[in-house]
């Protein structure tokens, strides 16, 4: 079972992602949580050239292709071979991410997006995306606050940025309602916890 939590800036999903994980574990289940991009080694090299914010100058393109290139590898060498233990995959961010911000917010285009990814990706699309929906406002304000969290290139982004995220994300859920979930995150973090944590259970029940 794939698993992937998606969502803008201080929506809370590594948080409750942990908690979830702990939670399965308690509770007997084989389970792997990891994060993008990174995750394992090639790929969590490849985060800190992206995420580097000495690099201003990087072009959008490039940005999309090396999100891609380390979903790829991340994709191979770690998430595959779990899900063919037959254990639940747990990612902090996959392809919606790249869809938000480099399809929408970045305005590289949905499609040019989708079609790098479906190189990256093959057949391996999540079962089911948690979407931590959160305001800019309150995920902004939140981060400011976390005074742990790393630095990265995104935080010259300004709150335009981050809304155009959360628009791609909104038209992402129309898109594929099938698999992705809404959670309200600009809730508590308790709540933010048991209402992602009800979805996977119901969806184990399946
Ligand atoms: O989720 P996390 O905070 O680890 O993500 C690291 C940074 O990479 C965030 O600022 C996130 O917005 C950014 N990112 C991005 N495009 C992606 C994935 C992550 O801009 N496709
Ligand atoms: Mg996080």
């Amino acid at each position: 079972l794939f698993i992937t939590a998606e969502g803008g800036e201080g929506a809370g999903k590594t948080s409750a992602l942990s908690k979830i994980y702990d939670y399965l574990i308690d509770n007997g289940y084989d389970v792997v949580m990891t994060r993008e991009p990174g995750g394992i080694k090639i790929s969590e090299e490849i985060r800190s050239v992206i995420l580097n914010e000495k690099h201003t100058e990087m072009d959008g393109r490039t940005e999309a292709l090396l999100y891609a290139a380390a979903r790829r590898q991340h994709l191979v060498e770690k998430i595959v071979p779990a899900l063919e233990e037959g254990k639940i995959v747990l990612c902090d961010r996959f392809i919606d991410s790249s869809l938000a911000y480099q399809g929408f917010a970045r305005g590289i285009g949905f499609e040019n997006i989708l079609m790098i990814n479906k190189m990256a990706i093959d057949e391996y699309w999540p079962d089911l995306t948690l979407y931590f929906r959160v305001d800019p406002e309150v995920g902004l304000a939140r981060i400011a606050k976390d005074k742990g969290r790393e630095v990265n290139r995104l935080d010259q982004e300004n709150e335009t940025f981050h809304k155009k995220v959360l628009q791609g994300y909104d038209q992402l859920t129309k898109l594929y309602k099938d698999r992705i979930q809404v959670v309200n995150a600009n809730e508590s973090f308790e709540s933010v916890y048991s209402s992602a944590l009800l979805m996977i259970e119901q969806h184990l029940e399946k």
